[in-house]
């Protein structure tokens, strides 16, 4: 599923991609609408068919073999690149040796996050943050995780998705939030200049986004639909945020089944 802002404060624009096919999925909004996995697996890297998705669309082999599956990308601190031990260092160098961005977003309240500065603002979509301030700029994605790790001493860095969900989150001053953290965290950044360099970590005097989702109607009691346990869901289409179609009978988080064969009607 593909998530792009929408045109001038409009909500975002979800499409469903499917081989060549595109989806206008705001279009089906109020609408009924069945998802039926057929059992078919296919690793989004290789194509092999798989019984089971590893790392959210993958097969076995790759997830033990790709780079992008390693733990260091959920931990990007843990790089082990510079050992010599990268999985595959031609793809490191191409995503991890690239100018990262430390966020802070509001999707369930105040959180702090990371991301190649090329992903800027689908990954705030992929969360169903409402609001997004980038405050710091560095050159890798390890260096992104230790400020990250700094971060984390003051604030989450993860999303409530049921809170997300529903929508009861209030706007927050992300400008404020910024200066009291680069403040609190200052002794902290210092350090991490002294280790890499003084330029190595960026402040940004950025405006805060505001980024608003195509929902008719919030869910008030969050269900969560599996396609593993429930092989066909139908219902009404109430919304999209994040990486959720919300029915009117509860929500699928569809990230999770990337790689699977689904008839959609
Ligand atoms: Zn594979």
């Amino acid at each position: 599923m593909a998530i792009e802002p929408g045109a001038s404060g409009a909500p975002a624009r979800y499409t469903l991609r499917a081989g060549e096919h595109r989806l206008d999925l705001n279009a089906r909004l109020g609408q009924p609408l069945r998802l039926a996995h057929t059992g078919a697996i296919a690793c989004t890297h290789c194509g092999r068919a798989t019984r089971k998705s590893f790392a959210q669309g993958y097969c076995y082999p790759c997830f033990k073999r790709l780079a992008q599956c390693d733990t260091c990308i959920v931990r990007p601190e843990t790089c082990h690149f510079h050992a010599g031990t990268c999985r595959e260092p031609e793809w490191g160098e191409r995503h991890c040796f690239q100018p990262h961005v430390v966020y802070l977003a509001n999707s369930s309240g105040l959180k702090v996050g990371i991301t190649r500065k090329t992903q800027v603002p689908t990954r705030w979509l992929d969360q169903g943050a409402i609001q997004a301030l980038p405050i710091l700029e560095v050159d890798t994605r390890q260096q992104s995780g230790f400020v990250e790790v700094l971060f984390k001493e003051q604030v989450a860095d993860r999303t409530n998705w049921r809170a997300m969900l529903k929508g009861d989150v209030a706007p927050l001053d992300l400008r404020a939030e910024r200066e009291r953290l680069l403040a609190a965290l200052d002794g902290g950044l210092a350090n991490l200049r002294e280790r890499f360099g003084l330029d190595a970590v960026r402040v940004l005097d950025a405006e805060p986004v505001t980024l608003d989702y195509p929902v008719l109607e919030a869910p008030t009691k969050v269900v969560s639909l599996n396609l593993d346990k429930t092989p066909e869901i139908a219902g009404t289409l109430l919304g999209l945020k994040g990486q959720y179609l919300i029915l009117d009978n509860g929500v699928i988080n569809l990230r999770k089944f990337t790689g699977y064969e689904v008839v959609f009607e």
